[in-house]
């Protein structure tokens, strides 16, 4: 029976918890779906500390509970159990925690470890990994981290199209935010690649969806913040997969040829991946995104910088097959590439194998684990501006903020996607123009450090809105339901809002984004 084996203990914590926490009296018939699932709380120093942080190492705040569960019922009777209390729990799945507002938190709520369900998975060999017959798709579990879908999917001579430049991140966090990288321009962000999903909602309710079924909740999800259910599966396009890269990098001193470089490449459709990034006194040459210059090129890139304060590297890769000679590709990108403006005499490349240019990002992670430095603060800003004022941004930001103030800078990424690879019907907000950029300032910095570049994050938010820069914060943190409302538009904010009121009414998930806290929408 079931008496037999509930736990008094935890069961009457998360009771207790839910009293001092809410303030009210829930009684134990009124989240009787935690019965099953008791066994599943844990509130244990160690557990709690976990998912009290994350990547950015900013944010800290303390649920009352972290849930392991061992299967999607479980995440549903959780759910359901918070659904049906008189006052209901806050919740928010936590992918890999690799978030850096706090996005993936609960204070005082409960936070489902979704890595426990993908160890759960991992054990009893039931893989959260499934390829079909026909090599079309693959069938993967949002608590699945992106790195196993690329070793599993390659092994069987198929892979998704679209990544991010690191693969430690889960399938759920990646779609709850839209999933850039390179391949972005041509391919689309990776919401633009999903074609089915199981969703448990707000309520409780396991729903599957596409753009055909359910499309309302399908669209809803993708680049959702989590605001409208948990992803328990998503159904991803595969393609052949690539057996070796030809990878570039290219230097410019002028902006302006650097852009229109990387517009003309992105309007094509002739290369696999574009990105960009700065180089400057500010940060070290080659950093762990990827180490690529070689050493003995240091000191004249360097003596380069001296000259022109920022050197701007476009980054570009063109996928072979086994059958396709490496004499072919070097040939036709040197075709693509002639007349450009970069700087000639710095031109580097390197053949690699797919999966070695994917998981580009692991071994510099690995580097900075061993010295201590990956969990420390990362105050992070991510943008998309719109082609037209790139220009302003670059004199006013990388030229103007950025060397004002003078502080040793992470990565800063800079490179354009195509707004036609995206779907306004999904909940992600971008620019209104064909062609944006991404700008991504990934600064890593010291404990009593973090501050200053808040600050400088801050002077760059306002800066564009002196200035009329029509920024969209990728990743973003917003505070207010304000800033909220501006960051998606009055037509996608009153979509939103609606979308919320019909899958998560109570209010219940995700509530690290800091959108419906207040329970106040308008
Ligand atoms: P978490 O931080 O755990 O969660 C993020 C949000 O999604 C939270 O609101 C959470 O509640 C929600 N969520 C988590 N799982 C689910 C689920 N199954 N269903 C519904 N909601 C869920 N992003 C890019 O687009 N491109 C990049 O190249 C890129 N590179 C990165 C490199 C590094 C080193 C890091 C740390 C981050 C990078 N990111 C990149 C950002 C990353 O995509 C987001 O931070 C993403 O949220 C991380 O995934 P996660 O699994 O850790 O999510």
């Amino acid at each position: 029976m079931a008496e037999k084996t509930f736990q008094f203990p935890t069961y009457f914590k998360l009771l207790l918890i839910i009293i001092t926490t809410l303030g009210k009296i829930v009684t134990a018939e009124e989240i009787s779906a935690v019965e099953n699932i008791s066994d599943k709380l844990r509130n244990d120093t160690e557990s709690l500390w976990k998912v009290s942080r994350d990547f950015g190492n900013i944010v800290h705040e303390v649920p009352a509970m972290v849930f392991h569960p061992a299967s999607v019922d479980d995440i549903a009777n959780l759910i359901k159990s918070s659904y049906s209390s008189p006052v209901p729990f806050a919740i928010a799945a936590r992918g890999q925690g690799h978030s850096t507002g706090g996005q993936a938190m609960a204070r005082d709520g409960v936070v489902v470890d979704m890595a426990a369900l993908r160890r759960e998975r991992k054990k009893k060999g039931v893989g959260g990994i499934s390829i079909d017959v026909y090599g079309e798709y693959v069938d993967v579990g949002g608590e699945q981290l992106w790195i196993d879908v690329l070793n599993e999917t390659v092994e069987n001579g198929v892979a998704p199209i679209s990544w991010t430049d690191y693969l430690y991140l889960s399938v759920g966090g990646t779609l709850s935010n839209a999933g850039i990288s390179g391949q972005s321009f041509r391919y689309g962000p990776q919401i633009s690649n999903v074609l089915e999903m199981d969703v448990v909602t707000g309520k409780g309710d396991l729903i599957t969806c596409s753009k055909q079924k359910n499309s309302e909740l399908f669209h809803a999800v993708l680049g959702g913040l989590g605001q409208f259910g948990v992803i328990t599966r998503a159904r991803i396009s595969l393609h052949p997969a690539p057996t070796k890269v030809k990878w570039i990098r290219l230097l410019y001193s002028d902006f302006s040829a650097f852009t229109r470089d990387q517009e003309r490449l992105i309007s094509i459709k002739a290369l696999d991946y574009l990105e960009g990034n700065l180089l400057m006194h500010q940060g070290p040459i080659n950093n762990w995104r990827s180490s690529f210059f070689p050493l003995s090129d240091h000191l004249r890139i360097a003596t380069l910088i001296t000259k022109h304060k920022i050197l701007y590297c476009l980054e570009l890769s063109k996928y072979y097959y086994h059958h396709q000679s490496q004499e072919n590709v070097n040939k036709e990108i040197e075709e693509l590439l002639e007349g450009m403006g970069n700087i000639p005499g710095f031109y580097y490349e390197k053949h690699v194998s797919y999966v070695e240019f994917l998981n580009r990002v692991r071994s510099g992670e690995l580097w900075l684990q061993s010295q201590g430095l990956w969990e420390v603060p990362h105050p992070w800003l991510n943008l998309f501006i719109p082609k037209s004022q790139i220009m302003q941004f670059n004199s006013g930001v990388f030229r103007g903020i950025i060397f004002k103030r003078n502080i040793t800078t992470g990565p800063v990424l800079v490179y354009p996607m195509n707004r036609s690879k995206w779907d306004d019907k999904m909940s992600a907000s971008i620019p209104d123009e064909d062609v944006f950029y991404t700008v991504g300032f990934l600064h890593s910095t010291g404990f009593d450090k973090w501050n200053e570049f808040d600050a400088e994050n801050k002077e760059i938010l306002k800066f564009c809105s002196d200035n009329g820069i029509k920024v969209k914060q990728y990743l973003a943190q917003h505070s207010t339901q304000e800033e909220w409302k501006n960051h998606f538009g009055d037509n996608k904010w009153k979509v939103f809002v609606e979308r919320k009121n019909q899958f998560d009414p109570r209010m219940i998930l995700s509530p690290g984004q800091k959108i419906f806290n207040n329970n106040n929408l308008q």
